[in-house]
Protein backbone atom coordinates (compact mmCIF):
# COMPACT_ATOMS: atom_id res chain seq x y z
CA UNK A 1 0.00 0.00 0.00
CA UNK A 2 1.08 3.81 -0.91
CA UNK A 3 0.39 5.73 1.58
CA UNK A 4 -0.56 9.55 1.27
CA UNK A 5 -1.29 11.99 4.32
CA UNK A 6 -3.11 15.27 3.58
CA UNK A 7 -5.92 17.71 5.50
CA UNK A 8 -7.90 19.69 3.57
CA UNK A 9 -7.60 23.68 4.79
CA UNK A 10 -10.60 25.86 4.04
CA UNK A 11 -11.91 29.21 5.63
CA UNK A 12 -15.14 28.23 7.50
CA UNK A 13 -18.28 26.90 5.98
CA UNK A 14 -15.88 26.18 2.55
CA UNK A 15 -17.16 22.83 2.60
CA UNK A 16 -14.49 20.83 4.26
CA UNK A 17 -16.45 18.64 6.23
CA UNK A 18 -19.09 17.83 3.42
CA UNK A 19 -15.87 16.49 0.84
CA UNK A 20 -14.70 14.49 3.30
CA UNK A 21 -18.08 12.89 3.73
CA UNK A 22 -17.81 12.67 -0.06
CA UNK A 23 -14.19 11.17 -0.16
CA UNK A 24 -15.36 8.92 2.48
CA UNK A 25 -18.37 7.81 0.51
CA UNK A 26 -16.65 7.56 -2.60
CA UNK A 27 -13.52 5.38 -1.26
CA UNK A 28 -16.31 3.23 0.16
CA UNK A 29 -15.41 4.08 3.82
CA UNK A 30 -18.96 4.54 4.56
CA UNK A 31 -21.94 3.95 2.94
CA UNK A 32 -23.61 6.72 0.93
CA UNK A 33 -26.56 8.65 1.88
CA UNK A 34 -25.97 8.27 5.43
CA UNK A 35 -26.50 11.98 5.12
CA UNK A 36 -24.70 13.14 8.45
CA UNK A 37 -21.49 14.70 8.89
CA UNK A 38 -19.29 12.42 10.12
CA UNK A 39 -15.77 13.74 11.31
CA UNK A 40 -17.58 16.44 12.99
CA UNK A 41 -18.19 14.66 16.31
CA UNK A 42 -19.14 16.53 18.93
CA UNK A 43 -22.23 17.75 19.68
CA UNK A 44 -21.76 21.19 19.54
CA UNK A 45 -19.74 21.47 16.40
CA UNK A 46 -22.35 20.03 14.73
CA UNK A 47 -24.78 22.66 15.60
CA UNK A 48 -22.03 25.25 15.06
CA UNK A 49 -20.49 24.16 12.08
CA UNK A 50 -17.13 24.55 13.28
CA UNK A 51 -14.93 21.51 13.95
CA UNK A 52 -12.96 21.41 17.08
CA UNK A 53 -11.95 18.24 17.51
CA UNK A 54 -9.32 16.80 15.41
CA UNK A 55 -10.33 13.13 13.52
CA UNK A 56 -8.24 11.39 11.27
CA UNK A 57 -9.76 8.62 8.54
CA UNK A 58 -8.00 5.56 6.53
CA UNK A 59 -9.57 5.57 3.40
CA UNK A 60 -8.71 3.26 0.57
CA UNK A 61 -8.19 3.98 -2.73
CA UNK A 62 -8.09 1.82 -6.18
CA UNK A 63 -6.86 -1.06 -3.69
CA UNK A 64 -3.49 0.62 -3.89
CA UNK A 65 -3.67 3.85 -2.06
CA UNK A 66 -3.78 4.61 2.12
CA UNK A 67 -5.48 7.47 2.47
CA UNK A 68 -4.90 9.38 5.66
CA UNK A 69 -6.99 12.26 6.19
CA UNK A 70 -6.83 14.69 8.76
CA UNK A 71 -10.16 17.18 9.27
CA UNK A 72 -8.36 20.05 10.97
CA UNK A 73 -10.18 22.66 13.02
CA UNK A 74 -11.03 25.90 11.75
CA UNK A 75 -10.92 28.27 13.94
CA UNK A 76 -7.98 30.78 14.85
CA UNK A 77 -8.29 29.90 18.80
CA UNK A 78 -6.72 26.76 17.72
CA UNK A 79 -4.11 27.53 15.03
CA UNK A 80 -1.33 25.67 17.18
CA UNK A 81 -3.21 22.35 16.82
CA UNK A 82 -4.16 23.24 13.30
CA UNK A 83 0.13 23.32 13.12
CA UNK A 84 0.78 20.25 14.55
CA UNK A 85 -2.14 18.50 12.31
CA UNK A 86 -0.30 19.94 9.06
CA UNK A 87 3.25 19.04 10.80
CA UNK A 88 1.57 15.12 10.20
CA UNK A 89 0.75 15.31 6.95
CA UNK A 90 2.78 15.65 3.27
CA UNK A 91 0.15 18.15 1.45
CA UNK A 92 -2.95 19.46 1.78
CA UNK A 93 -6.12 20.42 -0.08
CA UNK A 94 -6.76 24.50 -0.38
CA UNK A 95 -10.59 24.19 -1.10
CA UNK A 96 -11.99 27.42 -1.66
CA UNK A 97 -16.34 27.69 -2.31
CA UNK A 98 -15.99 29.73 -5.51
CA UNK A 99 -19.21 31.56 -4.16
CA UNK A 100 -17.41 33.66 -2.01
CA UNK A 101 -13.87 33.07 -3.10
CA UNK A 102 -10.40 33.30 -1.24
CA UNK A 103 -10.95 34.54 2.35
CA UNK A 104 -8.80 35.16 5.66
CA UNK A 105 -8.06 31.80 6.67
CA UNK A 106 -7.42 30.08 3.70
CA UNK A 107 -4.29 32.56 3.74
CA UNK A 108 -3.18 32.41 7.38
CA UNK A 109 -3.82 28.42 6.76
CA UNK A 110 -1.55 28.85 3.47
CA UNK A 111 1.39 30.72 5.75
CA UNK A 112 1.70 27.35 7.80
CA UNK A 113 1.42 25.39 4.87
CA UNK A 114 4.44 26.81 3.12
CA UNK A 115 6.01 27.06 6.57
CA UNK A 116 5.87 23.17 6.11
CA UNK A 117 6.74 22.76 2.58
CA UNK A 118 3.78 20.83 1.88
CA UNK A 119 2.22 20.04 -1.69
CA UNK A 120 -0.67 21.74 -2.68
CA UNK A 121 -4.12 21.30 -4.20
CA UNK A 122 -5.79 23.80 -5.17
CA UNK A 123 -9.49 23.03 -5.37
CA UNK A 124 -12.81 24.93 -6.32
CA UNK A 125 -15.78 24.08 -4.79
CA UNK A 126 -19.13 24.20 -4.49
CA UNK A 127 -18.96 24.49 -8.90
CA UNK A 128 -22.81 23.26 -8.34
CA UNK A 129 -23.92 26.81 -7.26
CA UNK A 130 -25.90 29.08 -9.34
CA UNK A 131 -23.70 31.72 -7.78
CA UNK A 132 -20.51 29.90 -8.25
CA UNK A 133 -17.96 31.73 -9.80
CA UNK A 134 -15.65 29.19 -10.98
CA UNK A 135 -13.17 31.55 -12.87
CA UNK A 136 -12.83 34.33 -10.63
CA UNK A 137 -12.26 31.82 -8.00
CA UNK A 138 -9.67 30.28 -10.11
CA UNK A 139 -8.17 33.48 -10.95
CA UNK A 140 -7.36 34.06 -7.00
CA UNK A 141 -6.15 30.91 -6.38
CA UNK A 142 -3.56 31.30 -10.09
CA UNK A 143 -2.40 34.56 -8.34
CA UNK A 144 -2.06 33.58 -4.76
CA UNK A 145 0.05 29.64 -5.68
CA UNK A 146 1.37 31.17 -8.70
CA UNK A 147 0.08 28.33 -10.78
CA UNK A 148 -1.53 27.13 -14.05
CA UNK A 149 -5.49 26.78 -14.83
CA UNK A 150 -4.84 22.86 -15.39
CA UNK A 151 -3.23 22.67 -11.53
CA UNK A 152 -6.71 23.48 -10.43
CA UNK A 153 -9.72 20.57 -9.63
CA UNK A 154 -13.10 21.38 -9.82
CA UNK A 155 -15.70 19.56 -7.37
CA UNK A 156 -18.60 19.88 -5.69
CA UNK A 157 -18.48 18.14 -2.06
CA UNK A 158 -22.80 18.19 -2.71
CA UNK A 159 -23.41 16.29 -5.45
CA UNK A 160 -20.01 14.40 -5.75
CA UNK A 161 -18.81 15.72 -9.03
CA UNK A 162 -14.73 16.10 -9.73
CA UNK A 163 -14.48 13.89 -6.33
CA UNK A 164 -12.88 11.06 -7.85
CA UNK A 165 -10.80 13.31 -10.07
CA UNK A 166 -9.12 14.85 -6.91
CA UNK A 167 -8.81 11.55 -5.34
CA UNK A 168 -6.46 10.21 -7.88
CA UNK A 169 -4.89 13.80 -7.57
CA UNK A 170 -3.85 13.47 -4.10
CA UNK A 171 -2.15 9.71 -5.45
CA UNK A 172 -0.26 11.40 -7.76
CA UNK A 173 0.63 14.52 -5.80
CA UNK A 174 1.12 14.04 -2.92
CA UNK A 175 4.70 12.73 -2.27
CA UNK A 176 4.57 9.88 0.23
CA UNK A 177 6.13 10.06 3.84
CA UNK A 178 9.57 9.58 3.99
CA UNK A 179 11.07 7.66 7.02
CA UNK A 180 12.87 9.81 9.16
CA UNK A 181 15.75 7.12 11.09
CA UNK A 182 15.09 4.21 12.66
CA UNK A 183 14.33 5.04 16.01
CA UNK A 184 11.20 5.14 16.92
CA UNK A 185 9.36 8.73 16.94
CA UNK A 186 5.65 9.66 16.69
CA UNK A 187 4.10 13.12 16.49
CA UNK A 188 1.18 13.37 18.54
CA UNK A 189 -0.96 15.88 16.88
CA UNK A 190 -4.21 15.76 19.03
CA UNK A 191 -5.09 13.67 22.33
CA UNK A 192 -8.43 13.69 24.55
CA UNK A 193 -9.16 11.45 27.63
CA UNK A 194 -11.97 8.31 27.46
CA UNK A 195 -13.17 6.99 30.20
CA UNK A 196 -11.98 3.38 29.17
CA UNK A 197 -8.93 4.02 27.79
CA UNK A 198 -7.52 6.98 29.30
CA UNK A 199 -5.39 9.80 27.29
CA UNK A 200 -5.40 8.95 23.41
CA UNK A 201 -3.29 10.38 21.01
CA UNK A 202 -3.97 10.56 17.67
CA UNK A 203 0.20 10.62 15.62
CA UNK A 204 2.00 9.89 12.54
CA UNK A 205 4.58 7.72 13.12
CA UNK A 206 7.41 9.45 11.85
CA UNK A 207 10.55 6.84 12.17
CA UNK A 208 10.56 3.42 13.42
CA UNK A 209 7.12 1.34 14.56
CA UNK A 210 4.69 1.31 17.73
CA UNK A 211 4.06 -1.64 18.89
CA UNK A 212 0.93 -2.88 21.41
CA UNK A 213 2.25 -3.36 24.55
CA UNK A 214 5.73 -1.19 23.54
CA UNK A 215 6.83 0.75 26.67
CA UNK A 216 7.46 4.89 25.68
CA UNK A 217 7.82 8.16 26.93
CA UNK A 218 6.34 11.68 25.81
CA UNK A 219 9.41 13.98 25.33
CA UNK A 220 8.12 17.36 27.22
CA UNK A 221 5.96 15.96 29.71
CA UNK A 222 7.90 12.79 30.64
CA UNK A 223 5.22 10.84 31.01
CA UNK A 224 5.19 7.36 30.99
CA UNK A 225 3.63 4.51 29.16
CA UNK A 226 2.45 1.32 28.14
CA UNK A 227 0.67 0.92 25.03
CA UNK A 228 -2.72 -0.77 25.52
CA UNK A 229 -4.15 -0.60 22.04
CA UNK A 230 -2.29 0.78 18.72
CA UNK A 231 -4.50 0.79 15.24
CA UNK A 232 -5.98 3.26 12.85
CA UNK A 233 -9.07 5.32 12.43
CA UNK A 234 -11.99 4.08 9.88
CA UNK A 235 -14.58 5.91 11.47
CA UNK A 236 -14.07 3.42 14.02
CA UNK A 237 -10.79 2.39 15.82
CA UNK A 238 -9.58 -0.49 14.44
CA UNK A 239 -6.86 -2.33 16.59
CA UNK A 240 -3.50 -3.32 14.89
CA UNK A 241 -0.58 -4.87 16.43
CA UNK A 242 1.72 -1.85 14.98
CA UNK A 243 2.28 0.95 13.37
CA UNK A 244 4.67 1.56 10.91
CA UNK A 245 6.54 4.85 9.67
CA UNK A 246 4.45 7.14 7.71
CA UNK A 247 1.01 5.77 9.02
CA UNK A 248 -1.27 7.99 10.81
CA UNK A 249 -2.87 6.28 13.93
CA UNK A 250 -3.83 5.99 17.29
CA UNK A 251 -2.26 5.19 20.69
CA UNK A 252 -4.56 4.17 23.96
CA UNK A 253 -1.89 5.37 26.54
CA UNK A 254 -3.74 4.89 29.48
CA UNK A 255 -2.53 7.88 31.23
CA UNK A 256 -5.16 9.88 33.29
CA UNK A 257 -4.95 13.66 31.93
CA UNK A 258 -4.16 15.05 28.31
CA UNK A 259 -1.44 17.50 30.09
CA UNK A 260 0.75 14.27 30.59
CA UNK A 261 0.29 14.14 26.76
CA UNK A 262 0.36 17.13 24.89
CA UNK A 263 -0.55 17.73 21.06
CA UNK A 264 2.91 18.71 19.22
CA UNK A 265 5.01 16.00 22.19
CA UNK A 266 6.76 13.46 20.80
CA UNK A 267 6.68 9.70 21.57
CA UNK A 268 9.69 7.75 21.82
CA UNK A 269 11.37 4.05 22.87
CA UNK A 270 11.42 4.76 27.13
CA UNK A 271 14.43 5.76 28.13
CA UNK A 272 16.26 6.51 24.99
CA UNK A 273 17.86 9.77 24.09
CA UNK A 274 16.12 10.53 20.66
CA UNK A 275 15.44 13.81 19.66
CA UNK A 276 12.00 15.85 20.17
CA UNK A 277 10.16 16.61 16.77
CA UNK A 278 10.35 20.24 16.50
CA UNK A 279 7.69 22.47 17.14
CA UNK A 280 5.85 21.85 20.50
CA UNK A 281 4.42 24.19 23.05
CA UNK A 282 2.20 24.77 25.71
CA UNK A 283 -0.59 26.75 24.28
CA UNK A 284 -1.17 29.83 26.37
CA UNK A 285 -4.42 31.42 27.13
CA UNK A 286 -4.68 34.45 25.76
CA UNK A 287 -8.07 35.70 26.76
CA UNK A 288 -9.11 36.08 30.96
CA UNK A 289 -13.10 36.29 31.51
CA UNK A 290 -14.58 35.59 35.65
CA UNK A 291 -17.23 32.65 35.88
CA UNK A 292 -19.52 33.38 38.41
CA UNK A 293 -22.10 30.18 39.25
CA UNK A 294 -25.42 30.60 41.10
CA UNK A 295 -24.19 30.25 44.79
CA UNK A 296 -25.62 26.46 44.86
CA UNK A 297 -23.65 25.31 41.95
CA UNK A 298 -20.26 26.54 43.77
CA UNK A 299 -19.38 22.87 44.32
CA UNK A 300 -20.52 21.74 41.23
CA UNK A 301 -18.48 24.22 39.14
CA UNK A 302 -14.99 23.37 40.44
CA UNK A 303 -15.82 19.82 40.12
CA UNK A 304 -17.01 20.75 36.25
CA UNK A 305 -13.50 22.53 35.39
CA UNK A 306 -11.41 19.83 36.75
CA UNK A 307 -13.24 17.10 34.36
CA UNK A 308 -13.46 19.65 31.50
CA UNK A 309 -9.31 20.07 32.09
CA UNK A 310 -8.82 16.14 32.01
CA UNK A 311 -9.11 16.37 28.31
CA UNK A 312 -8.71 20.20 27.17
CA UNK A 313 -5.11 20.90 28.56
CA UNK A 314 -4.94 24.21 28.04
CA UNK A 315 -8.07 25.28 30.03
CA UNK A 316 -6.29 27.46 33.43
CA UNK A 317 -8.36 28.21 36.23
CA UNK A 318 -8.39 29.69 39.75
CA UNK A 319 -10.52 30.38 42.14
CA UNK A 320 -11.58 34.03 42.68
CA UNK A 321 -14.43 35.94 45.13
CA UNK A 322 -16.02 39.01 44.84
CA UNK A 323 -18.53 40.87 47.19
CA UNK A 324 -21.00 41.43 44.80
CA UNK A 325 -20.76 38.39 42.64
CA UNK A 326 -19.86 35.69 45.12
CA UNK A 327 -17.29 32.85 44.66
CA UNK A 328 -16.32 31.95 41.41
CA UNK A 329 -13.08 31.31 38.64
CA UNK A 330 -11.04 33.50 37.21
CA UNK A 331 -10.22 31.12 34.16
CA UNK A 332 -8.08 31.72 30.79
CA UNK A 333 -8.79 30.77 26.96
CA UNK A 334 -7.13 30.28 23.95
CA UNK A 335 -9.38 32.54 22.47
CA UNK A 336 -13.33 33.79 22.57
CA UNK A 337 -14.63 30.65 20.76
CA UNK A 338 -12.78 28.40 23.18
CA UNK A 339 -14.62 30.39 25.74
CA UNK A 340 -17.89 30.45 24.16
CA UNK A 341 -17.28 26.65 24.18
CA UNK A 342 -16.53 26.08 27.65
CA UNK A 343 -19.57 27.70 28.72
CA UNK A 344 -21.95 26.21 26.23
CA UNK A 345 -20.12 22.44 27.66
CA UNK A 346 -20.65 23.73 31.09
CA UNK A 347 -24.50 24.07 30.46
CA UNK A 348 -25.03 21.17 28.73
CA UNK A 349 -22.59 18.30 29.95
CA UNK A 350 -23.01 20.20 33.53
CA UNK A 351 -26.44 21.86 33.44
CA UNK A 352 -24.49 24.61 35.57
CA UNK A 353 -25.20 27.81 33.98
CA UNK A 354 -22.88 30.53 34.88
CA UNK A 355 -22.32 34.17 34.46
CA UNK A 356 -19.41 35.49 32.36
CA UNK A 357 -17.29 38.84 33.06
CA UNK A 358 -16.53 40.97 29.79
CA UNK A 359 -13.39 39.25 28.75
CA UNK A 360 -9.86 40.82 28.80
CA UNK A 361 -6.68 39.86 27.17
CA UNK A 362 -3.64 38.73 29.11
CA UNK A 363 -1.88 41.84 30.57
CA UNK A 364 1.78 41.40 32.20
CA UNK A 365 4.36 42.77 33.70
CA UNK A 366 7.97 42.69 33.32
CA UNK A 367 10.64 44.92 35.28
CA UNK A 368 7.81 47.31 36.22
CA UNK A 369 6.46 47.74 32.39
CA UNK A 370 3.05 46.68 31.73
CA UNK A 371 2.99 44.76 28.52
CA UNK A 372 -0.09 44.01 26.08
CA UNK A 373 -0.41 41.17 23.99
CA UNK A 374 -0.05 42.18 20.01
CA UNK A 375 -1.69 40.37 16.71
CA UNK A 376 -0.60 39.65 12.83
CA UNK A 377 -4.00 40.75 11.67
CA UNK A 378 -4.69 39.61 8.07
CA UNK A 379 -7.85 41.16 6.67
CA UNK A 380 -9.22 40.04 2.97
CA UNK A 381 -11.77 41.49 0.94
CA UNK A 382 -12.90 43.41 -2.08
CA UNK A 383 -9.81 45.76 -3.70
CA UNK A 384 -12.65 48.65 -3.19
CA UNK A 385 -13.36 47.81 0.64
CA UNK A 386 -9.52 48.57 1.58
CA UNK A 387 -9.97 52.20 2.38
CA UNK A 388 -12.79 51.71 4.96
CA UNK A 389 -10.46 49.15 6.79
CA UNK A 390 -7.57 51.24 6.94
CA UNK A 391 -9.70 53.61 8.49
CA UNK A 392 -11.08 51.06 10.63
CA UNK A 393 -7.59 49.40 11.70
CA UNK A 394 -6.27 52.84 12.49
CA UNK A 395 -9.15 53.15 15.11
CA UNK A 396 -8.52 49.88 16.59
CA UNK A 397 -4.55 51.08 17.25
CA UNK A 398 -3.56 48.86 14.49
CA UNK A 399 -0.12 49.36 13.21
CA UNK A 400 0.26 49.06 9.03
CA UNK A 401 2.38 46.41 7.78
CA UNK A 402 1.61 46.02 3.99
CA UNK A 403 -0.34 45.16 1.43
CA UNK A 404 -0.91 42.22 -1.66
CA UNK A 405 -3.15 42.27 -4.57
CA UNK A 406 -4.59 38.96 -6.07
CA UNK A 407 -6.91 38.93 -8.76
CA UNK A 408 -10.02 41.26 -7.37
CA UNK A 409 -8.97 40.64 -3.80
CA UNK A 410 -6.74 42.55 -1.62
CA UNK A 411 -4.72 41.25 1.53
CA UNK A 412 -3.78 43.71 4.35
CA UNK A 413 -1.44 43.06 6.97
CA UNK A 414 -1.46 44.60 9.96
CA UNK A 415 -0.39 44.75 13.70
CA UNK A 416 -2.97 45.08 16.52
CA UNK A 417 -3.50 44.96 20.21
CA UNK A 418 -5.19 42.03 20.98
CA UNK A 419 -7.67 43.94 23.30
CA UNK A 420 -8.44 46.08 20.31
CA UNK A 421 -9.35 42.68 18.45
CA UNK A 422 -11.13 40.61 20.42
CA UNK A 423 -14.16 42.78 21.46
CA UNK A 424 -16.16 44.36 18.86
CA UNK A 425 -13.46 44.58 15.82
CA UNK A 426 -15.04 41.63 13.84
CA UNK A 427 -18.38 43.11 13.82
CA UNK A 428 -17.40 46.31 12.46
CA UNK A 429 -15.45 44.65 9.79
CA UNK A 430 -18.39 43.48 8.43
CA UNK A 431 -20.24 46.04 8.54
CA UNK A 432 -17.96 48.74 6.75
CA UNK A 433 -17.26 46.10 4.37
CA UNK A 434 -20.84 45.23 3.23
CA UNK A 435 -19.87 41.67 4.71
CA UNK A 436 -17.07 40.49 2.41
CA UNK A 437 -14.37 41.06 4.49
CA UNK A 438 -12.89 38.23 6.52
CA UNK A 439 -9.83 38.33 9.26
CA UNK A 440 -7.53 35.95 10.83
CA UNK A 441 -4.83 36.96 13.59
CA UNK A 442 -2.04 35.25 15.59
CA UNK A 443 -0.48 36.34 18.27
CA UNK A 444 2.49 37.94 17.59
CA UNK A 445 4.56 39.59 20.93
CA UNK A 446 4.24 41.76 24.22
CA UNK A 447 4.70 45.77 23.72
CA UNK A 448 4.49 48.22 26.12
CA UNK A 449 0.98 49.46 26.80
CA UNK A 450 -0.08 52.28 28.86
CA UNK A 451 -2.82 51.01 31.17
CA UNK A 452 -4.96 52.73 33.86
CA UNK A 453 -7.41 50.81 36.36
CA UNK A 454 -11.17 52.20 36.32
CA UNK A 455 -12.48 51.94 39.59
CA UNK A 456 -16.25 52.39 40.29
CA UNK A 457 -17.44 54.06 43.38
CA UNK A 458 -21.41 53.71 44.40
CA UNK A 459 -22.41 56.50 47.39
CA UNK A 460 -18.54 57.31 48.10
CA UNK A 461 -17.73 53.53 48.15
CA UNK A 462 -15.32 51.39 45.92
CA UNK A 463 -16.81 48.35 44.48
CA UNK A 464 -13.88 46.11 43.75
CA UNK A 465 -15.82 43.99 41.17
CA UNK A 466 -16.34 46.36 38.41
CA UNK A 467 -12.77 47.82 38.49
CA UNK A 468 -10.77 47.37 35.31
CA UNK A 469 -7.87 47.65 33.19
CA UNK A 470 -7.87 49.39 30.17
CA UNK A 471 -5.20 51.03 28.13
CA UNK A 472 -5.46 55.40 29.27
CA UNK A 473 -7.15 56.78 25.83
CA UNK A 474 -10.21 54.76 26.43
CA UNK A 475 -10.46 55.21 30.02
CA UNK A 476 -12.94 58.34 30.03
CA UNK A 477 -15.29 56.43 27.64
CA UNK A 478 -15.48 53.47 29.34
CA UNK A 479 -15.47 56.00 32.68
CA UNK A 480 -18.63 58.07 31.07
CA UNK A 481 -20.33 54.61 29.78
CA UNK A 482 -19.91 52.73 32.53
CA UNK A 483 -21.37 55.41 34.93
CA UNK A 484 -24.47 56.34 32.81
CA UNK A 485 -25.68 52.45 32.62
CA UNK A 486 -25.41 52.22 36.25
CA UNK A 487 -27.28 55.08 36.71
CA UNK A 488 -30.08 53.31 34.45
CA UNK A 489 -29.29 49.98 36.50
CA UNK A 490 -29.35 50.88 40.19
CA UNK A 491 -33.05 51.36 41.50
CA UNK A 492 -33.85 54.82 43.47
CA UNK A 493 -32.62 54.81 47.37
CA UNK A 494 -34.57 57.07 49.88
CA UNK A 495 -31.06 58.87 49.58
CA UNK A 496 -29.30 60.42 46.66
CA UNK A 497 -26.68 58.00 45.35
CA UNK A 498 -23.69 59.39 43.66
CA UNK A 499 -22.26 56.90 41.02
CA UNK A 500 -18.66 57.74 40.03
CA UNK A 501 -15.64 56.56 37.84
CA UNK A 502 -12.19 56.79 39.25
CA UNK A 503 -8.39 57.02 38.29
CA UNK A 504 -6.05 56.73 41.45
CA UNK A 505 -8.81 58.37 43.32
CA UNK A 506 -9.01 61.12 40.81
CA UNK A 507 -12.88 61.19 39.82
CA UNK A 508 -13.26 61.01 35.62
CA UNK A 509 -17.22 60.92 35.44
CA UNK A 510 -19.95 61.42 37.57
CA UNK A 511 -23.74 60.65 37.49
CA UNK A 512 -26.44 61.04 40.76
CA UNK A 513 -29.46 59.07 41.45
CA UNK A 514 -32.04 61.29 42.76
CA UNK A 515 -33.91 59.89 46.32
CA UNK A 516 -36.89 58.24 46.38
CA UNK A 517 -39.06 60.26 47.89
CA UNK A 518 -42.75 58.13 48.45
CA UNK A 519 -42.55 55.39 51.38
CA UNK A 520 -43.92 52.64 49.55
CA UNK A 521 -46.55 52.26 51.91
CA UNK A 522 -47.92 55.85 51.27
CA UNK A 523 -50.09 54.86 48.38
CA UNK A 524 -52.36 52.81 50.95
CA UNK A 525 -54.17 55.75 52.25
CA UNK A 526 -53.21 54.02 55.99
CA UNK A 527 -56.33 52.12 56.27
CA UNK A 528 -55.77 48.10 55.04
CA UNK A 529 -53.22 46.28 57.77
CA UNK A 530 -52.76 43.17 55.81
CA UNK A 531 -52.12 44.34 52.85
CA UNK A 532 -49.54 46.63 54.05
CA UNK A 533 -47.92 43.28 55.89
CA UNK A 534 -48.09 41.41 52.89
CA UNK A 535 -46.26 44.47 50.80
CA UNK A 536 -43.71 44.62 53.72
CA UNK A 537 -43.36 40.97 53.28
CA UNK A 538 -42.98 41.18 49.19
CA UNK A 539 -40.18 44.05 50.03
CA UNK A 540 -38.72 41.86 52.34
CA UNK A 541 -38.32 38.84 50.20
CA UNK A 542 -37.32 40.99 46.96
CA UNK A 543 -34.07 41.92 49.45
CA UNK A 544 -32.82 38.56 49.08
CA UNK A 545 -31.86 38.83 45.51
CA UNK A 546 -30.13 42.30 46.68
CA UNK A 547 -26.63 42.95 47.82
CA UNK A 548 -25.62 45.49 50.34
CA UNK A 549 -23.04 47.99 48.92
CA UNK A 550 -21.88 50.09 51.91
CA UNK A 551 -25.72 51.82 52.56
CA UNK A 552 -26.71 51.54 49.03
CA UNK A 553 -28.76 47.86 47.86
CA UNK A 554 -28.25 46.48 44.63
CA UNK A 555 -29.93 43.79 42.65
CA UNK A 556 -27.20 41.17 42.04
CA UNK A 557 -28.96 41.73 38.41
CA UNK A 558 -27.67 45.01 38.33
CA UNK A 559 -24.14 43.41 38.05
CA UNK A 560 -25.38 40.78 35.80
CA UNK A 561 -26.69 43.44 33.41
CA UNK A 562 -23.69 45.24 33.46
CA UNK A 563 -20.83 42.78 33.14
CA UNK A 564 -22.73 41.44 30.32
CA UNK A 565 -22.41 43.58 27.73
P1 LIG B 1 -16.82 23.49 6.69
O1 LIG B 1 -17.08 24.57 7.70
O2 LIG B 1 -15.69 23.89 5.78
O3 LIG B 1 -16.64 22.13 7.28
O4 LIG B 1 -18.09 23.46 5.75
P2 LIG B 1 -19.31 22.43 5.69
O5 LIG B 1 -18.91 21.16 4.99
O6 LIG B 1 -19.91 22.30 7.03
O7 LIG B 1 -20.27 23.22 4.67
C1 LIG B 1 -20.76 24.49 4.93
C2 LIG B 1 -22.08 24.69 4.21
O8 LIG B 1 -21.89 24.65 2.80
C3 LIG B 1 -23.11 23.61 4.53
O9 LIG B 1 -24.37 24.21 4.59
C4 LIG B 1 -23.00 22.65 3.34
O10 LIG B 1 -24.20 21.99 3.10
C5 LIG B 1 -22.68 23.63 2.21
N1 LIG B 1 -21.88 22.98 1.14
C6 LIG B 1 -20.72 22.31 1.30
N2 LIG B 1 -20.27 21.87 0.11
C7 LIG B 1 -21.15 22.28 -0.82
C8 LIG B 1 -21.24 22.16 -2.26
O11 LIG B 1 -20.38 21.59 -2.93
N3 LIG B 1 -22.32 22.73 -2.85
C9 LIG B 1 -23.28 23.39 -2.17
N4 LIG B 1 -24.29 23.91 -2.84
N5 LIG B 1 -23.23 23.53 -0.84
C10 LIG B 1 -22.19 22.99 -0.16
MG1 LIG C 1 -16.65 21.39 9.22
Amino acid sequence: MQIRNFAIVAHIDHGKSTLADRMLEITGTIKAGSGEQLLDTMELEKERGITIKLNPVRMIWEGKYQLNLIDTPGHVDFSYEVSRSLAAVEGVILLVDASSGVQAQTISNLHLVRQLNLAVIPVVNKIDLPTAMKEETALQLMELLDCQEQDIVYVSGKTGEGVRELLNTIASKIPPPKPEGSATRALVFDSFYDSYLGVVAYLKVVGGSLRRDGRYNLVATKAKFQAEQVGYLQIKRVPTATLESGEIGYVATGLKQVAQCRVGDTIVELGSQTDALPGYRTPKPMVFASLFPEPEYERLLTAALERLQLSDASLVFEPISSPALGAGYRVGFLGLLHLEIIKERLEREFEISVLVTTPTVAYKTENDLELEPWVDLEIVAPKEKYGQIAKLASSARAVFVGVEYFADQVLAKFEAPLSEIIVDFFDRLKSVSSGYASMDYQFKDYRPADLVTVDLLIAGEKIEALSQKVIRSKSLSLGRETVERLKQLIPRQSFEVSIQAAIGGKVIARADIPALRKDVTAKLYGGDVTRKRKLLEKQKKGKRKMRLLGKVEVPTSVFVELLRR
